[in-house]
């Protein structure tokens, strides 16, 4: 017998990857909002965590919703952007420069679940689970609204203060 007979199956699958892809971030965005060095993308970190533990809330509701235990399963590509996002803070790096790379890491991460949740409340739509729809709905808008918010970030001050560099200081200690 397959394990994925059909669209219910493969919803629940999914819904399972996503669920141990964000608790996966959940640990990581704080080491995120740690590293950062503009004080508005350590905010934005550190709200992405909260928001991030109520997605978390949203997804054991739609398990329920969908007449399913909350379970996670292994989502390996969670897995390589957060390790991508802990080479960023291994290396030695200026503190603007850091930012960008965070940013980039970050935007990553938030293109993968937008990609995810859009996926899931597609499935939920066509099967008639309405109320899981919704939900899904809710936290696919919360990440395109953090997409956004980090790509305004990277252009309104961490970019240029990346292109900088360590120049700025160097000028402020002159
Ligand atoms: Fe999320
Ligand atoms: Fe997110």
């Amino acid at each position: 017998m397959v394990a994925l007979t059909n669209l219910d199956d493969l919803l629940e699958d999914q819904l399972k990857d996503l669920y141990n892809a964000e608790g996966q971030l959940l640990k990581a965005l704080p080491k995120m909002a740690k590293a950062a060095n503009e004080p508005e993308l350590k905010q934005a970190f550190e709200r992405h965590t909260e928001e991030t533990r109520e997605h978390i809330n949203r997804l054991e509701q739609v398990f329920e919703a969908i007449g399913a235990k909350p379970k996670g399963k292994t989502c390996l590509a969670m897995k390589g952007l957060i390790e991508e996002a802990q080479e960023v803070l291994q290396e030695d790096a200026e503190p603007a420069v850091r930012d960008a790379a965070l940013i980039a890491a970050a935007q990553r991460v938030e293109h993968y679940e937008i990609a995810g949740y859009g996926t899931v409340r597609t499935y939920a739509k066509t099967l008639g689970h309405d109320d899981a729809a919704k939900l899904l709905q809710k936290t696919l808008d919360e990440e395109g609204r953090t997409d956004k918010m980090l790509t305004q970030l990277a252009e309104t001050c961490v970019n240029q203060a990346a292109e900088m560099g360590g120049e700025e200081e160097e000028e402020e200690e002159a």
